[in-house]
């Protein structure tokens, strides 16, 4: 699907996966999948195939097209590219994964995945607990035991790993303390985002309007954005976490916690068998996003590089699942892509600070104009490339004496 935008590409998976919906069994589509409406679905792919021959999507649309017929077909289809999105990853020891596609916000996925071995059942991630992500999770569950013949229910989840607290990651703990018996399982820096959220709130967007302050951004852009960086925030209530989870850690069989900061403090990827769940570490098509961690520390491109290193190093990994986007089949010719791109960016990022420059400067000689979340996400990135920068000692204060004498000063840097 090389050449397509996003955008399409994006309309058609989802497309996809409604259509998967006429593999599921007509007492399942009728209790929890109404919503995809198959046929419908079918029919507006093939419209978009047709005028849009570079999806390369014919093959897979005959497929599913055979697919509904057959037993047989139908289970060749599921095993090769999923049902309703669902699809499923045999892991030597008697382990399967599930990945689990659920719209946390709108036209917002997140993988969630669950994890199936003797004696435990284990989700990672939690989805938002909004109600498209608690629709997709019920129809994740519905489709792994119609299609895929497991005995797996939400309510029979003993653990819950959440991989980073971000709240597309982690909203639906709620739900799952309220409907299962399931230990919640983060790593001890996202831990107390979890169980002290209320605090949470109050300091990070304190810190966010400081740095907002510094970098420069003009004072009615800057309510917009705390608006809505406290907005997002707002329908979540603390939940209790029952382990703290540190690097090396075990969890459910025997499965490795391997603590990689950067993309947010207690980023975890998990290692199953010979499969890494690289949640936002390491995604298929997008870089992570990145903060300073003038917001919060633990942060920021620094560990991000060595959190990249790590995983890299990591021997028999054979896939990759992330939080978001399709499996990435080689992790170190994706770890490299995007170790690659930070340096790119850095390079410019100096470059653009030829002449003094503030961070929201930087940020829209980079980006160019934003929208709604998008600016706050724009800023943030700028953000982590300058202050690393600055670390390291390639950009200088331009405007100290100026710094020097105010109380809430925009910083100037420039390249040395
Ligand atoms: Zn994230
Ligand atoms: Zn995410």
């Amino acid at each position: 699907m090389a050449r397509v935008d996003t955008k399409t590409r994006k309309k058609a998976e989802w497309l996809l996966r409604r259509a998967e919906g006429a593999l599921l069994s007509d007492a399942v589509l009728a209790a929890e999948g109404a919503h995809l409406a198959p046929a419908d679905a079918e029919s507006r792919l093939g419209e978009l195939v047709r005028e849009r021959p570079e999806l390369g999507l014919a093959d897979r649309l005959e497929a599913l097209a055979r697919a509904r017929g057959e037993v047989t077909r139908s289970k060749e289809y599921a095993e090769r590219y999923g049902v309703a999105g669902v699809r499923r990853f045999l892991v030597r020891g008697g382990i399967t994964i599930y990945l689990l596609p659920v719209e946390t916000f709108p036209h917002h996925i997140n993988n969630v995945y669950l994890i199936l071995e003797p004696g435990h059942a284990l989700l990672f991630d939690v989805g938002s607990g909004s109600d498209s992500s608690r629709r997709d999770l019920a129809l994740g569950f519905a489709v792994v035991r119609d299609v895929f013949g497991e005995d797996a229910r939400f309510e029979a989840i003993d653990t819950a790993i959440v991989s980073h607290a971000h709240i597309d990651h982690f909203g639906g703990v709620s739900d799952l303390k309220v409907r299962t018996a399931a230990r919640l399982c983060v790593h001890e820096l996202d831990a107390r985002v979890i169980s002290g959220f209320e605090e949470r709130v109050v300091i990070a967007t304190k810190d966010v309007e400081v740095f907002l302050r510094r970098a420069g951004v003009a004072e009615d852009e800057r309510r917009k954005m705390i608006a809505l960086y406290s907005a997002s925030r707002t329908f979540f209530k603390s939940v209790e976490v029952d382990r703290a989870l540190r690097d090396g850690d075990l969890v459910g069989g025997g499965h490795r916690v391997i603590h990689v900061p950067g993309h947010c403090p207690g980023q975890i990827c998990l290692l199953v068998g010979d499969v890494l769940l690289t949640s936002d570490h390491v995604l298929a098509r997008i870089t992570p996003h990145q903060f300073p961690q003038a917001i919060t520390p633990f942060g920021g491109l620094e560990h991000y590089f060595h959190s990249l290193a790590k995983v890299r190093k990591l021997d028999l990994v054979n896939l990759a699942l992330g939080g978001h986007e399709e499996p990435i089949a080689d992790l170190r010719s994706r770890v490299d892509e995007i170790a690659a791109f930070h340096r790119e960016r850095l390079l410019k990022v100096r470059e653009i600070c030829d002449a003094p420059r503030s961070i929201a400067d930087v940020c829209s000689r980079l980006f160019g104009p934003q929208e709604g979340y998008g600016t706050l996400l724009a800023i943030e990135e700028a953000g982590a490339h300058v202050e690393y920068l600055h670390a390291l000692g390639k950009l200088r204060i331009a405007n100290l004496d100026e710094v020097a004498r105010s109380d809430d000063p925009v910083i100037l840097y420039e390249r040395r």
